[in-house]
């Protein structure tokens, strides 16, 4: 290993040489109080910044063991250093100078959910940090002088800010980890508890706007106050009882007028996937993990899908058990998002009637009356709801202001009215009652068959140009997979770049267990199961700090959107 002085002496010598010369202090370097790693250095001062590494003793960091010891607790400690990393290359990073990257210090950036990442780790031994630093030039001259400010003034700093424990907030720190442990807690406890969700009392789910999602404080701000029959009491490990509603197994209705909060619930419940840091206002509020937000999807490709238990007879005798289709409608790519869904392990859909095609949703006497059901090849999702549950334990929350034949299907109805939800289950079975809907059954007694099917290797092919792996993620809705983009815009739970980035490495990871047996089910759970045992370092053949973890549900979806994708049905 080469001292800190080696670096400084290294930087004198190429100062004012071509960028290339930034190659030679590429290594491992003792910083005393850390070890610095320059993993790999750019090509040039436009390119992506070079990626390092810093790692700080036990000795010296002094992260007390309980800070990190469950892995709700070390996830959350991870998030947190993260955070004060990037917040310290602001305070103490001087920022850009000199040509294109030149300058910067950077770290990847955590939203408002606490997810796992590599940008830091912790062991027993010590605390690692991943960042990006664009080395410094002048055109393609080095600017050892910037350089030199950056490794021995920028990053110190930075690195004691953020990776020492008695530089950090001790309560901050307490909280961040004790709220990430508590909602794990709550969240694994909802299935004994008989719920597929908890929305705490007291929580905001309300965002600042539409592209902000920290917690909405202008004006009137409703928190959330469940209705009696539905609350339920708790105790959490670190907070104590809290209590809040409980939304039960089965078939849940959200109604209420427009503008009433019904989509800004569902979607604090898409996202109770995750745990949230302390001042969101999601803090309790948690989903079942295998809770899938569908939605329809006009536009997508499908490969060989068996959707017969919402379509058939389609004109022409189009099969349904092995739908294929380069351009889907709204109610075959709802319908095959639900079965896919179904197929990786969903155990809660959840529905907004906002992102819904009508004709998959309903279908009410009158148009059965007109339109015979030899001449309609949907059967709609009210006549399906019920066996989901009955037949295979998928429970569903759906909001839907536009249609009361549900209330037929749905063992409770939560009516938001002015952001606050009423249990009006008993005023629907009434009015259910009353006004009869007269609509025929359609689709038969049960759900139906879900085929798995098996997906190709041969079909997935990373080349680009002269690269044999190409794979560019770009931001949180596509990956470049080689040739091929493959269009996320409607897996609406994918939270972070992070994730994307991940899981265009995981798809490729993936074809190693493509022997042309498996499911793809299989094949997602063993690459998630890998990442468990392992990290997700093993995704990538270096260090990477801009991942951050994944549903098996997210990866499986994204196999599913490769326009290029071959499977085969399993018998
Ligand atoms: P709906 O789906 O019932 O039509 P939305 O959930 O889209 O209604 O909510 C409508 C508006 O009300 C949104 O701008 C949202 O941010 C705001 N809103 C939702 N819940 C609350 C709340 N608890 N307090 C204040 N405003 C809220
Ligand atoms: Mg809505």
């Amino acid at each position: 290993m080469q001292t800190e002085e080696d670096l400084r002496k290294a930087l004198g010598r190429i100062d004012g040489r071509g960028y290339k010369a930034y190659k030679n202090i590429q290594g491992i370097y003792d910083f005393k109080e850390y070890t610095l790693f320059i993993d790999h250095v750019q090509g040039d001062p436009f390119a992506s910044p070079s990626r390092m590494r810093v790692h700080v003793r036990q000795e010296v960091a002094e992260f007390p063991k309980d800070t990190y010891q469950s892995k709700s607790r070390q996830i959350a400690l991870r998030d947190f250093t993260t955070r004060r990393f990037f917040q310290a290359t602001k305070r103490f990073g001087k920022g850009s100078r000199g040509t294109g990257n030149s300058g910067v210090i950077a770290i990847d950036r955590p939203g408002q959910e606490v997810i796992e990442r590599t940008s830091a780790l912790v062991t027993n031994d010590y605390v690692e940090a991943r960042f990006q630093m664009g080395l410094p030039a002048f055109g393609r001259s080095i600017a050892a002088k910037h350089a030199l400010a950056m490794f021995f003034e920028e990053l110190p700093q930075i690195v004691r800010q953020s990776l020492l424990f008695k530089n950090l907030n001790r309560n901050a720190l307490y909280k961040h980890i004790e709220t990430a442990e508590d909602a794990d807690f709550l969240r694994q406890g909802l299935d004994n508890m008989g719920l597929v969700a908890f929305v705490a009392d007291g929580a905001i789910l309300p965002r600042a706007s539409g592209i902000d999602p920290r917690p909405l404080t202008k004006g009137r701000v409703i928190p959330f106050e469940s209705p009696e029959s539905l609350r339920v009491h708790t105790e959490l490990p670190n907070r104590g009882v809290i209590t809040g509603m409980g939304i039960p197994k089965g078939v849940n209705l959200v109604v209420g007028g427009g503008y009433h909060g019904k989509s800004t619930l569902l979607r604090a419940l898409e996202l109770g996937i995750y745990n949230h840091i302390p001042g969101d206002g999601r803090e309790s509020v948690v989903a079942n993990p295998n809770t899938v937000k569908i939605r329809a999807e006009d536009g997508r490709r499908i490969e060989k899908v068996d959707i017969s238990p919402f379509i058939t007879n389609l004109p022409f005798g189009q099969d349904t058990r092995a739908f294929s289709t380069e351009d889907a409608s709204g109610s075959t790519s709802q319908a095959t998002n639900i079965i896919e869904s179904l197929e990786l392990g969903a155990q809660v859909l959840l529905i907004d009637e906002d992102t819904s095609a009508t004709n998959f949703m309903i279908r009410d006497h009158r148009m059965q009356k007109l339109v015979s059901k030899d001449k309609e090849p949907i059967t709609p999702f009210i006549d399906k709801v019920r066996q989901l549950y009955e037949d295979l334990g998928v429970s569903t929350i759906l909001v839907m202001g536009g249609s009361g034949d549900y209330f037929d299907v749905a063992e409770h109805v939560i009516c938001m009215i002015e952001y606050k939800p009423y249990d009006l289950t008993e005023q629907s079975r009434t009015i259910a009652e009353k006004f009869r809907a007269e609509r025929k059954l359609e689709g038969g007694e049960h759900f139906g068959t879900i085929t798995e099917r098996i997906p190709l290797a041969h079909s997935f092919d990373p080349s680009r140009g002269k690269r044999e792996v190409k794979i560019s993620p770009k931001g949180l809705h596509y990956i470049v997979f080689g040739t091929h983009t493959i269009d996320l815009g409607a897996v609406e739970q994918l939270s972070d770049a992070s994730q994307t980035r991940a899981i265009g490495d995981a798809i490729y990871y993936a074809t190693k267990y493509m022997d042309g047996i498996g499911a793809l089910r299989q094949i997602v759970d063993a690459v998630l199961e890998n990442v468990k045992q392992s990290g997700l370092d093993i995704l990538s053949p270096r260090p990477v700090g801009d991942y951050a973890t994944f549903r098996a549900l997210e990866l499986g979806a994204a196999v599913n959107r490769l326009r290029t994708l071959s499977v085969q049905q399993k018998e």
